[in-house]
């Protein structure tokens, strides 16, 4: 079984499932690829990119990480314990 991704000429996307890819040119020969959403037998399949790398069209920018605990959560901080109160000193250096 082949599942494709399918497309109508209104640019809807659809999956369905083959049994092969003979099976797929089958159901198109004999206009049974049809629509879901609109009902066009003009359905051909959608070009897919699964896993596409560097298009950043959809890529979320990574949060800053948040090294420190401000709202004084510090069990889950790394830090626990090394910036309680007095920040500053962290900073300076952790020798003397
Ligand atoms: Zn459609």
């Amino acid at each position: 079984m082949i599942l494709y991704t399918l497309r109508c000429s209104h640019d809807h996307h659809f999956e369905q499932w083959f049994d092969n890819s003979a099976d797929y040119d089958a159901k198109k020969d004999a206009g049974a690829l049809v629509c879901p959403e609109c009902g066009d037998t003009d359905v051909g399949k959608a070009i897919m990119a699964p896993n596409v790398k560097g298009s950043g069209q959809d890529k979320a920018p990574a949060p800053a990480p948040m090294p420190s605990c401000a709202s004084g959560a510090c069990g889950m901080c790394p830090m626990a314990g090394q910036h309680r109160g007095r920040p500053g000193r962290a900073q300076r250096g952790l020798g003397r």
